[in-house]
């Protein structure tokens, strides 16, 4: 069967690691049948709104998304996307690799992100014009839901150290009610795992990553984990992520659209690429995965490099190189 992809490129550089991955995919002559799906910025300005139903109704249909970024209506876009797929996990590996100038690089983590609720739940209200307040929502159901995730995900991939992120000394109930759900699944699972307050945690991450494996955390955790350790590795050119649902994923790279260099054809692609491959292990094409994965390896540890990674190459130099080592 033909697995059909919706492609949603975004904005700024989305515009460009997207189809130099589509670029890669080719070369694996998969037989995938790829539709383009229009989100964003400057789709807001033509058409008045940033994600079309038509797109919306692309994603939940197809046996897995493609993303690259959203600039301004990020919010309007990448949330209502990840319900279409109905994902409850974010993925986001954040490994070290050889060539590539990391702070740590004995850093090989795994953030497993709850992305459904949490205070990106959208409960927030304007009382008055002194006072704004946000509701933190945490449930039984979605904290067990990643709990059984991570540390399935865990023993999948040959990980040892699980921790569960959390910081139910001050947010008694919210985060007592996810450690709760943590340790019933781990009780039911015979799973072993270790409890860390988010904040001390950042700090032993940055200090001692190679202690870490799995983090399953609640979403803004997840999100700020996360980025803390593309810092670790080499910066977020780097980090791919998988949105995953029971029967249907999206997979983007952490970063956004950086504006900042958009435009220049000088993003580094690995990003996008590397989503791509966890979206190769999502379809169960783990031998075509593998490969893509280790073709991309060989080019950030002998170059071209992008700018982001000291080097002068073009996006299109990375991923030529890369279908190169294909
Ligand atoms: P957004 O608001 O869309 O999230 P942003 O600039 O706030 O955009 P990112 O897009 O994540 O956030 O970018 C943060 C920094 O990392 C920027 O300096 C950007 O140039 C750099 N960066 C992000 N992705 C890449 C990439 N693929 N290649 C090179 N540099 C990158």
């Amino acid at each position: 069967m033909t697995e059909q992809i919706a492609v949603i490129p975004g904005d700024g550089i989305g515009q460009e690691v997207v189809p130099a991955t589509l670029d890669v995919l080719d070369a694996l002559d998969l037989g995938f049948e790829f539709v383009d799906g229009d989100a964003g910025d400057a789709v807001l300005e033509e058409r008045g709104e940033a994600l079309p139903d038509e797109t919306y109704e692309l994603a939940a249909e197809s046996d897995a998304t493609l993303f690259g970024a959203a600039g301004e209506t990020a919010a309007d876009v990448i949330l209502p996307l990840r319900e279409a797929v109905g994902s409850f996990a974010n993925v986001r590996p954040a490994r070290a690799y050889p060539g590539v100038d990391a702070v740590k690089p004995e850093t090989d983590l795994v953030f497993v992100r709850e992305n459904t609720e949490g205070v990106y739940a959208g409960i927030e209200s304007q009382l008055s014009d002194d006072v704004t307040t946000l509701t933190r929502l945490i449930t039984d159901s979605a904290s067990r839901r990643i709990a059984e995730y991570g540390f399935e995900y865990a023993e999948a991939n040959g990980y040892e150290d699980v921790t569960v992120a959390h910081k139910a000394n001050v947010m008694r109930t919210t985060d007592g009610q996810f450690l709760e759900s943590c340790s019933a699944v781990a009780e039911e699972g015979n799973y072993e795992y270790d409890e860390a307050l988010m904040d001390a945690l950042a700090m032993h991450l940055i200090m001692h990553p190679e202690d870490y494996g799995v983090v399953i955390c609640p979403n803004l955790a997840g999100d700020m984990l996360s980025d803390l350790a593309a810092g670790l590795v080499g910066g977020l050119g780097l980090l791919p992520s998988a949105n995953v649902g029971p029967d249907n994923a999206l997979f983007e790279p952490v970063h956004g659209s950086a504006p900042d260099i958009a435009g220049q054809g000088i993003a580094n692609p690995s990003a996008m690429v590397l989503s791509a491959a966890m979206m190769l292990e999502h379809l169960d094409y783990a031998d075509e995965a593998a490969t893509l994965r280790s073709a991309v390896e060989s080019v950030l540890e002998d170059g071209p490099k992008t700018p982001d990674l000291g080097g002068d190459a073009s996006t299109e130099d990375v991923s030529d190189a890369i279908i190169d080592r294909l």
